[in-house]
């Protein structure tokens, strides 16, 4: 199914056709690579034709923080504005645990936090897709410390970017793994800050969880209904899951190539209450990022089409 064998050398023109996402009712993209400068990432978002794109505003595996320079910003707006690209989004450090039990990595992880919050104002991003922490002693404990440290982040990093609270897998101690979780931290938000917050839900990590979107799909937004209510649905991860229902892996899959297969991305993308949620792909992009990218762009806009 994919290309093995050989790297395409940069530069080489891809052979999968590029896909016109500009019909759909909302926007549809890719996370992008930073590579060379956040200016880079418009552009290759262009050019698998996506309308939405997230990127790393730093290396995401490293504490090194960073701060967006001026020309930065101006270079990122003018490569964001000439992209058509109509939502764009950051997602965070890794590293960063807002629910950590331990002082020291809760103030490093705040510090941090509080940067990727800056780097996405400066950009002028839409939103910040965050994953809770891992609560590590007790999970009730672990919920009020991230909310806790979210509304000081958020209260001391005023704006207009929102923070998207990301569904996890579940694995280990980490939190998010059920809606209940997410609402638990946005109920404890002051209302100041709680208007900033919003939700993104990724099919894969709630597969991974136990949501089966496979065989209740209609079930499963339903109780995403009742414990945060649809409006809270600012974007859509659309992985498919190398992992079983139920599995707790947090492993991404190409659209079709995993367990939730060809048939839920068509109800996902054909489904009226999602149609204007921006939806973006983080999907294996083997040794050829823009033809996996434009390939998995492309089923999820012929299953659109149906
Ligand atoms: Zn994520
Ligand atoms: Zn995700």
């Amino acid at each position: 199914m994919s290309p093995r064998g050989s790297i395409k050398p940069t530069g080489t023109p891809s052979a999968e056709p590029r896909p016109d996402l500009r019909a759909l009712p909302g926007p549809l993209g890719a996370h992008v690579s930073s590579a060379g400068g956040s200016a880079e990432a418009p552009p290759r978002a262009d050019a698998v034709g996506a309308t939405a794109l997230q990127l790393f505003t730093k290396t995401a595996n490293q504490w090194k923080e960073r701060e967006v320079a001026p020309d930065e910003a101006a270079a990122f707006r003018a490569a964001h504005a000439a992209a058509g690209v109509a939502f764009a989004v950051a997602h965070d450090s890794y590293l960063i645990n807002l629910a950590s039990p331990d002082a020291g990595l809760r103030a490093r992880s705040l510090a941090s936090f509080r940067a990727e919050l800056r780097r996405s104002e400066a950009l002028g991003l839409d939103a910040i897709v965050s994953h809770p922490g891992n609560y590590m002693d007790d999970r009730d404990a672990g919920l009020a410390r991230n909310a806790d440290a979210i509304a000081e982040a958020l209260a001391a990093e005023p704006g207009r970017v929102r923070l998207c609270l990301e569904t996890t897998a579940g694995s280990g101690t980490a939190l998010g793994r059920t809606f209940e979780e997410l609402a638990a931290i946005i109920a404890r938000l002051p209302a100041a800050v709680a208007g900033r917050v919003a939700v993104c839900l990724d099919t894969c990590h709630v597969f991974a969880a136990g949501y089966d979107l496979v065989g209740d799909y209609d079930g499963v937004w339903a109780r995403f209904d009742d414990a945060l209510g649809l409006e809270r649905l600012a974007v859509l991860h659309l992985n498919d899951s190398q992992g079983a229902l139920g599995s707790r892996k947090d492993r991404h899959a190409g659209i079709g190539e995993g367990h939730l297969g060809e048939a839920t991305f068509a109800r996902v993308m054909r489904d009226p209450r999602l149609s204007r949620v921006p939806k973006l792909i983080e999907t294996p992009k083997g040794d050829d990022p823009e033809t996996f990218d434009r390939r998995n762009l492309g089923r999820l806009l012929r299953l659109a089409a149906g």
